[in-house]
């Protein structure tokens, strides 16, 4: 059993312990354990071979014992026993927004509703608002729900909600006086996939904002118009939500909307322990009923005696704690990275001369980039062979000498070949300024195999960034099978780099890895992989990507000016 498929037995547990009315804390045990372990950078069977299963946060002993059944012998007594006491399907019904326990046991038992197929149906059919005796009005509600679950299962790709969101907001800027306006919800916690786009702002006239975001050219069709709140239909089929608020509910709302869910679950336990109520409208001080409201999220965080907490840490893992005691790292900025350390030219599958690339990565503030394309194995990307090389190199030396203030770094992507060593001899990579290593072909390796061919690469003296180290790519590849744990081991013995690769359909390093190899010592680098001068500004989602990791600055080898950063590079 992979980790995937042991979280969804926890989840259903956690599902079916809710139906049952068990406790609020044994139902929470579940759920921390689920998030933890689809959040594992290592498979559960490696952890409960070396021992350290109780090392992952929220498995503690009776978990463990349960992982344990599950990885040993593929079933768990506990799980087919709990199952049993229910009718077939009614854990898919919970999934369905606005039906709790009850509703799903009736709906299962007294019209044998099996799933939100069955759901839908039986609501067209009148079968529900018949059952409950409110009528139409709660049957509507489950419909919707059903509805924005389907719509929900189409997570978008946050390069693409990303964009349309910046579109949106400068569209709306524009055409109406409207301030703070800013994604909310996954968004702007920079997952890798939202569901819907929240976006929020606030303004003196909320209707006519309202008025112009509904009119905008993209709007296919408009779903809900209220006082406060609009919702459409892109073209390209997306729902986007826009809010605009008072400035005084501001930091409230921003706070609400942006979740996580489990992040608020738990402010809110913190702020009942302090005799405060949390809503969407700000903190009521349960004993006078008094609600306070909050132009900004500093000053909310601040009232529960916390420090601000960056929305990309706000997933529920141990932020609050932090935040209390006022240890919460400053993630990376967009300001702070002073290059890119990943860009090809049209010298092999670019499509900007190095030139153009220098001057675009100049104007984008930097102080240098650098050029690294592919080696010869890549045939199709036209790789660099020894002479082209060192061709190369004089083009880049006759770039810098008309460059003021910038430097123009002589790199190579070169391959890491199936064996783990590298497509161009060392004499060559010794007279560059910094070697990109990556894996581009035979990437169905066995794992004990691939993991060897990439610490083998590590261990050549001069590489000093392996790029897009696990090699998928969002939605099309799986990452490669590598014993990570293993990798990062090595990167750290070695001093050797591991990137961040800012393609949206990359963001490789991922999240939870980056946070791991952080915590083994692993240094980061940060490149867009830019095959032209427009990708430079993709370097926006790796620094998403890099603080969702928790990595600050100091975690990141590009924030460092030229020559440190030279200085700092293994060869
Ligand atoms: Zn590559
Ligand atoms: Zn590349």
């Amino acid at each position: 059993m992979n980790n995937g498929e042991v979280a969804r037995v926890f989840q259903d547990i956690a599902d079916l312990l809710e139906l049952k009315g068990e406790s609020v804390f044994k139902i929470r045990a579940y759920q921390k354990a689920v998030r933890s372990i689809e959040n594992l950078p290592v498979e559960l069977s490696q952890l409960a071979a070396e021992g350290r299963l109780r090392e992952v946060p929220g498995i503690g002993e009776a978990i463990e014992k349960k992982i344990t059944e599950l990885l040993t012998t593929g079933r768990l007594q506990y799980y087919d026993d709990l199952r049993a006491e229910f009718p077939e399907g009614v854990i898919s019904l919970l999934q369905v927004p606005g039906v709790g326990p009850k509703t799903a046991m009736r709906l299962s038992t007294e019209l044998g509703v099996r799933s939100a197929e069955d759901l839908e149906k039986a609501i067209v059919e009148g079968r529900v608002a018949g059952l409950f005796r409110m009528g139409d009005k709660t049957a509507e509600n489950i419909l919707r729900g059903v509805q924005s679950m389907r719509t929900k299962e189409q997570r978008i790709p946050i390069g693409e909600a990303l964009p349309l969101a910046q579109e949106i907001m400068a569209a709306l800027q524009e055409r109406v006086p409207v301030r703070n306006l800013t994604p909310a919800g996954s968004l702007r916690r920079f997952r890798e996939t939202i569901g819907d786009i929240d976006l929020l702002g606030t303004a003196a006239d909320s209707e006519e904002v309202l008025a112009a975001f509904t009119a905008l050219p993209l709007v296919r069709e408009v779903l809900a118009r209220g006082a406060t709140k609009a919702s459409i239909v892109t073209r390209g089929n997306l729902q986007v939500d826009l809010r605009v608020v008072p400035d005084e509910e501001y930091g409230s709302l921003l706070q609400y909307f942006t979740g996580s869910k489990q992040h608020n679950i738990s402010l809110r336990e913190r702020a009942l322990r302090q005799g405060l109520s949390l809503s969407e409208y700000g903190i009521t001080v349960v004993e006078t009923g008094q609600l306070e409201r909050y132009a900004t999220e500093e000053a909310f965080y601040s009232r529960l005696g916390l420090q601000y907490i960056p929305p990309e840490l706000r997933e529920g893992t141990n932020e609050i704690a932090l935040a209390a005691e006022h240890s919460v790292p400053e993630p990376i900025g967009p300001a702070d990275v002073r290059g890119d350390l990943h860009v090809h030219s049209s010298w092999s599958d670019g499509r900007d001369s190095i030139e153009q690339m220098a001057r675009a990565a100049r104007a984008m503030g930097y102080q240098y980039v650098a050029i690294t394309d592919h080696s010869k194995g890549l045939g199709i990307a036209h790789g660099l062979n020894e002479e082209r090389v060192q061709e190369q190199r004089a083009e880049i030396r006759r770039v810098n000498e008309g460059l003021q203030g910038f430097r123009v770094l002589a790199g190579i992507e070169v391959d890491i070949r199936a064996d783990g060593s590298l497509d161009l001899p060392d004499e060559v990579l010794a007279q560059m300024d910094v070697v990109v290593a990556a894996v581009h072909s035979a990437m169905g390796q066995e794992r004990e195999k691939m993991t060897r061919r990439v610490i083998r690469a590590t261990e050549n003296p001069h590489v000093d960034i392996i790029a897009h180290p696990t090699g998928r790519l969002l939605g099309v590849r799986e990452a490669m099978a590598l014993d990570m744990e293993t990798v990062f081991q090595a990167a750290a013995r070695t001093g050797t780099v591991l990137e961040i690769n800012a393609m949206p359909d990359r963001l490789d390093l991922r999240d939870v890895h980056i946070f791991r190899a952080r915590e083994l010592g692993v240094k980061l680098s940060l490149g867009t992989d830019a095959h032209a001068a427009e990708h430079l500004g993709l370097m926006q989602f790796g620094v998403g990507t890099a603080r969702r990791g928790w990595a600050g600055a100091g975690h990141i080898l590009n924030t460092l000016p030229a020559e440190a950063l030279l200085a700092a590079l293994k060869h």
